[in-house]
């Protein structure tokens, strides 16, 4: 039975062969190795994954999505114990405990409407991940792969997913390839998370509240938008001036900000 699109899920199906096989191409797996798909949706990527010979876990919250793939997938691969059917909410999955090993690769066209929560969620396995592969707005790229002074593209995003990951953008992908079309372009890109972290920050969960309430109020100043965690004071203890702006500072400056030790 033919599948009707599903809006509220950020259905989008792949439908252009080249590109497949280009998206494919580029996760370089095979036997041996483990990958988790976030959203087969009908496939698309599903058997070709297989194809390579790797072990493939999906993850779809689309039930009737679920049944379909159970359906149209040949029986023996389920047989060889290759292919594994998850239905499941990715935003709340066990991602790590799905993948069951030690190392393993993560990709999806991931569904837009929930894929900066869906990335930040995925980095909580990062040292079980050896790369991730997605799918995502061709703006979203931009935002994560964005150094400082590249105005309001740079965020949040950009610091922690390269506080993470080395960030490879791969290559774009035009609205013609999807099945609804999209209303925006797509972009390819590599993560691969960092075996030793590019700066060294002594509390994490600091860091990243000091990320968020700088870009929270990214128009204001350091002195403004950090006001409620560090003084003015504490601000140029750690060597930055609190005239400055959010989307100035680099993953450095932000890094000494949060191991700043306030009294
Ligand atoms: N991989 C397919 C393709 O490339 O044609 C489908 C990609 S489509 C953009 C996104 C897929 O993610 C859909 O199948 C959708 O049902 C699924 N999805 C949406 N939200 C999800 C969630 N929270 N957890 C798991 N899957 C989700």
């Amino acid at each position: 039975m033919k599948h009707k699109p599903r809006k509220r899920f950020g259905q989008n199906f792949l439908v252009d062969q080249t590109i497949i096989q280009r998206i494919v191409d580029s996760i370089n797996t095979g036997p041996g190795q483990t990958v988790v798909e976030i959203g087969p949706g009908q496939g698309a990527l599903t058997l070709p994954l297989l194809e390579t010979g790797c072990d493939l876990h999906v993850i779809e919250i689309d039930r009737d999505l679920v049944a379909k793939l159970r359906l149209d997938y040949p029986v023996q691969l389920n047989d060889e114990r290759r292919f594994f059917l998850h239905q499941a909410d990715a935003l709340r999955a066990d991602i790590g405990k799905i993948a069951g090993v030690d190392n393993f690769k993560l990709v999806g066209n991931l569904p837009y409407n929930i894929s900066t929560p869906l990335i930040f969620h995925t980095f909580t396995w990062r040292k079980q991940i050896s790369e991730m592969l997605f799918m995502l707005q061709k703006e979203v790229v931009n935002r994560m792969a964005a150094s400082a002074g590249d105005g309001k593209t740079y965020g949040r995003l950009s610091v922690m997913t390269q506080y993470y990951c080395k960030v490879e953008p791969l290559f774009t992908v035009p609205p013609g390839a999807f099945f609804p079309p999209p209303q925006v372009h797509s972009s390819i890109v590599r993560l691969i998370p960092h075996h030793s972290l590019p700066v060294k920050v002594n509390d994490e969960d600091r860091f990243d509240k000091i990320v968020k309430a700088a870009f929270g109020m990214r128009r204001k100043t350091l002195r403004n938008a950090l006001k409620l965690l560090m003084s003015a004071d504490e601000i140029i203890a750690a060597g930055i001036q609190p005239s400055v702006r959010a989307e100035q500072l680099t993953l450095e400056e932000f890094a000494a900000l949060a191991n700043h030790v306030c009294g």
